[in-house]
């Protein structure tokens, strides 16, 4: 036997006045507003108490009121335009509109709509109408199409995942910056990054997101061209009201820019720095050609003592010979050294931060150093007792950093020959796990008011001074972890060791390397 629909139901179980009461009796209690309207001015005929819940009206006050006075002015037209297809078309009609309250505010309604027609005349008698509250729907529709705007018009790449990642959708960024036309391909997220990244996704990030909700991290996606690009991410695992997993959405930002300009600067910096390598190099060049001269002068004597003692001569023994010829190989070897040094000094390289002992290299630089001070009439000192003390720095930076303060240091120092000597020297503290080192000296101490601009680059008290040196020299030092700082010398207590309360002091700082140190390369 088929199974009645239930108005078939419905009518087989009732007389007409029980069906009638019936009805009255469900409109009367529901929570849907039921109302009755004329044809043409939409007048409520009757509406059931749920309009004082739905819109604050009681039931007599609605009545006899036309619903258009009370549709939101922007809603009317939208109604008139539909009216017709109401009427004359389906019979039954649904949509959403606003409907001012008692209180003046406006509430969104949802209303299906029918007409009763007169059976004989097939004339309109009535609009039957019922009504819900859809403003929860509409505010979350509105919520929805808010969030898909700003997920379409974000720059960020947004991607979501199905549990077993597949990609189920796209925004537009992440379709243009990976080179994917279709809005929606059934790619696999491992095509959009490189193995390595895809492993780490896989290893740490999907698990760290299912444990706690999220990951982010730096990685690296590729587009369809093979394109790598460096995105930071975040992946965030989304689970439903009951806890179960859903889905998966990953927000990457592109780095690709970024880095380009970080490796640019990072570039201009090495620049900057060897640029100013070259420079301290061009102004210690002419002591350096004055430490070169001595030993090709040497060479030279050597030389001319072997020809002048044995030119006459047929036969020469080699033991006559052995010693003024070690003398010109060391000689020349010791030339040689101080050019090895310069090109070491001047050629462009990757810094390399590991560990190293400190002694030999402030040694090796005030040897180097020592020319430019003796033509300043000045007195190098190294008074650094920590002679095991080891530090991570990267040779050529620390040599740049110490030989700005020191060439700094001579230049304040230089004295007319045949005056007594002022003195530049260095020394050491250690301070935690740090070491603290200075470069003193005994000259006229730093301009005035200058202690904002000393770092500045480009400033410079001296007639041919480019302003780079302590510039570059913090940069360098804080590269390395540390910082470089003028400290006033009155706070040094020069005046206990009997010296004049003068000069300038540079103080610097550099990690103190323990032995498990790794090397590392910038
Ligand atoms: P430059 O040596 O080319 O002038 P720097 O950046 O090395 O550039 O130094 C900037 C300025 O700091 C110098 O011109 C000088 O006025 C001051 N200065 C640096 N070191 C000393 C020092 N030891 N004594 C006095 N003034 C110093």
């Amino acid at each position: 036997m088929d199974t009645p629909t239930p108005e078939e139901g419905f009518t087989a179980l009732t007389d007409d006045a029980e069906r009638n009461r019936l009805l009255a009796e469900m409109a009367e209690q529901s929570t849907d507003m039921i109302s009755r309207h004329t044809p043409g001015d939409w007048r409520f005929i009757y509406a059931s108490p749920a309009v004082t819940h739905l819109l604050g009206y009681s039931v007599e006050e609605i009545v006899g009121v036309s619903a258009y006075d009370l549709y939101h002015p922007d809603d009317v037209e939208n109604f008139q335009r539909r009216a017709p297809s109401v009427r004359y078309e389906r019979g039954l009609y649904t949509h959403t509109y606003r409907f001012r309250c008692k209180d003046g505010h406006y509430t969104w309604l949802e209303s299906t709509s029918r007409t009763l027609r007169d059976p004989d005349t097939g004339d309109i008698r009535e609009i039957l109408v019922v009504s819900r509250d859809a403003s929860g729907r509409i505010e979350a529709e509105q919520t929805n199409r808010r969030l898909a705007r700003v997920l379409e018009s974000t720059s960020d790449l947004v991607i979501f995942t199905s549990l077993d990642h597949r990609i189920t959708h796209l925004n537009e960024s992440a379709r243009q910056v990976l080179a994917l036309d279709s809005a929606t391909p059934s790619a696999a997220l491992s095509e959009l990054f490189t193995d390595t990244s895809y492993r780490l996704l896989g290893e740490a990030a999907f698990p760290a997101a299912l444990r706690r909700g999220n990951w982010s991290g730096e990685l690296d996606m590729c587009d369809r061209r093979g394109q790598t690009i460096p995105v930071s991410l975040e992946l965030l695992a989304h689970r439903s009201y009951h806890g179960d997993m859903e889905y998966f959405s990953l927000v990457a930002r592109d780095l690709s820019a970024a880095k380009a300009a970080e490796a640019q600067l990072k570039a201009y910096q090495a620049e900057i720095e060897h640029a100013s390598r070259l420079v301290t190099m061009g102004e210690l060049a002419s002591s350096l050609a004055h430490e070169l001269n001595q030993p090709l002068t040497g060479i030279v004597n050597y030389l001319r003592g072997i020809q002048r003692r044995f030119g006459d001569q047929a036969e020469v023994r080699w033991q006559d010979l052995r010693v003024p010829l070690e003398k010109t190989v060391d000689t020349a070897l010791r030339a040689g050294g101080i050019i090895h040094r310069m090109m070491d000094f001047t050629r462009k390289r990757a810094p390399v931060h590991e560990a190293m002992e400190l002694l030999p290299v402030v040694d090796d630089l005030l040897q180097f150093c020592e020319p430019n001070a003796e033509r300043h009439n000045v007195v190098l000192e190294n008074r650094m007792t920590l002679a095991d003390a080891r530090v991570v720095a990267d040779r050529i930076q620390l040599e740049q950093i110490l030989l700005n303060l020191i060439v700094n240091a001579i230049e304040a120092c230089q004295t007319p020959a045949g005056q007594p000597p002022l003195k530049v020297w260095l020394e050491a503290e250690r301070r935690g796990k740090q070491l603290e080192i200075r470069v003193r000296d005994q000259g006229p101490g730093l301009p005035p008011h200058s202690s904002d601009k000393l770092f500045e680059r480009f400033f410079t008290t001296k007639k041919n001074g480019l302003g780079m040196g302590l510039a570059i020299s913090r940069s360098l030092v804080e590269s390395l972890g540390g910082e470089l700082w003028p400290r006033a010398v009155e706070e040094d207590g020069m005046e206990e060791s009997g010296m004049e309360k003068r000069g300038a002091c540079f103080c610097f700082t550099l990690a103190l390397a323990d032995d498990e140190t790794p090397t590392t390369t910038n």
